[in-house]
């Protein structure tokens, strides 16, 4: 596999746009809110609650962040008159963090406030390690003005145990990944059995303090060690939930769901999707192969 994987990952980038709008479609809800509001409803009828999130990051100006804020806002009242349990989501640099810490504090407080307003979760979402102080501070600042905010933390990078330990005291919620962003050996675990082992860890720490943990991976070797912790530790469901992204792994959720553990389904939409689709493919090869069929098959059309 390695050689197709490194070959279709090479021309990727020369996929026309169509063709790789098609292959995306299982990962995005579409381009518009009304495509996502329709994914999110469509979940809730089969009992997964939702994860809305606009695509984007590194937007090129301030005023462009500011626009990410409205864009927000309308989704989240939206979410709330057709009545969906759904959390937003937004990147710290989405929302323009590169512009300054003051900036995207000031945006994201925005945010929330009016998030709160309607009684929505906002979720600061965790990008790479240049950014990891910045937004730790931001969700501290956050969480000082209100209980409706969440952080992600990512237990490849080694400092993650400390950072949980370095959080205030209070309610806190944290979306637990193990982190889409390859970080450099000497800050992070780059091994899947220590990034796997970490992220026990730290669920078990951020249990301890009494946090609420949504338990994001698709990784079921990793999600039966950590339901035998949650039976061990005697934790209900009000404790933690899993959080899976849309096209990936559907079976699994079923299966969990069924076992009753509640599921949230992350359902990202918008222009901006060929980055966020070639990240999806670049994780699973089974979809590099139907890719490289349908380009084969576009190229005889
Ligand atoms: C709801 C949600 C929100 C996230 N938010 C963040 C964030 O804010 N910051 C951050 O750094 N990371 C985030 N991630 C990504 C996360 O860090 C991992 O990169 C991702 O979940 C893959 O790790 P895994 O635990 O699923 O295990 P893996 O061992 O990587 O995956 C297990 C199996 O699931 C399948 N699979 C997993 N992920 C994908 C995919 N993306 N596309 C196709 N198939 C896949 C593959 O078949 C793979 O073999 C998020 C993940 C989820 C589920």
């Amino acid at each position: 596999m390695g050689l197709l994987h490194s070959s279709v990952m090479a021309v990727l980038p020369l996929v026309p746009n169509p063709l790789m709008r098609r292959i995306s479609s299982r990962y995005i809800a579409g381009e518009t809110l009304d495509e996502a509001l329709a994914k999110l409803a469509e979940l809730a009828g089969r009992g997964y609650s939702g994860v809305l999130d606009i695509l984007g990051e590194d937007v090129e100006d301030e005023a462009a962040a500011r626009e990410v804020v409205e864009e927000y806002t309308l989704a989240a009242r939206r979410l709330e008159d057709a009545g969906l349990d759904a959390t937003v989501s937004v990147k710290p640099t989405h929302i323009g963090l590169r512009f300054g810490e003051e900036l995207a504090l000031e945006l994201y407080r925005e945010l929330q406030r009016r998030c709160r307003a309607m009684g929505r979760f906002l979720r600061v979402e965790m990008e790479d390690h240049t950014t990891t102080d910045a937004t730790l501070r931001i969700f501290e600042a956050l969480r000082k003005e209100g209980e409706n905010v969440g952080i992600v933390l990512q237990s490849r990078l080694f400092r993650t145990l400390d950072d949980i330990d370095g959080l205030a005291p209070g309610p806190l919620s944290v979306r637990m990944v193990k982190g889409i962003y390859l970080e450099p050996a000497s800050i992070a675990h780059t091994d899947p059995e220590p990034i796997r082992a970490a992220y026990v860890e730290c669920t078990r720490r951020l249990f301890e303090r009494g946090a609420y943990v949504s338990l994001a991976t698709h990784d079921e070797a990793l999600a039966e060690t950590l339901l035998a912790m949650i039976r061990e530790m005697n934790l209900g469901p009000d404790r933690y939930e899993f959080q899976v992204l849309l096209g990936v792994r559907e079976r699994l959720w079923e299966k969990w769901k069924a076992a009753g553990h509640p599921v949230r389904v992350y359902v990202p939409f918008g222009p901006n999707w060929r980055a966020y689709s070639t990240r999806r493919l670049r994780k699973n090869p089974q979809i590099l192969r139907h890719v490289m069929g349908d380009m084969l098959s576009f190229g005889r059309r």
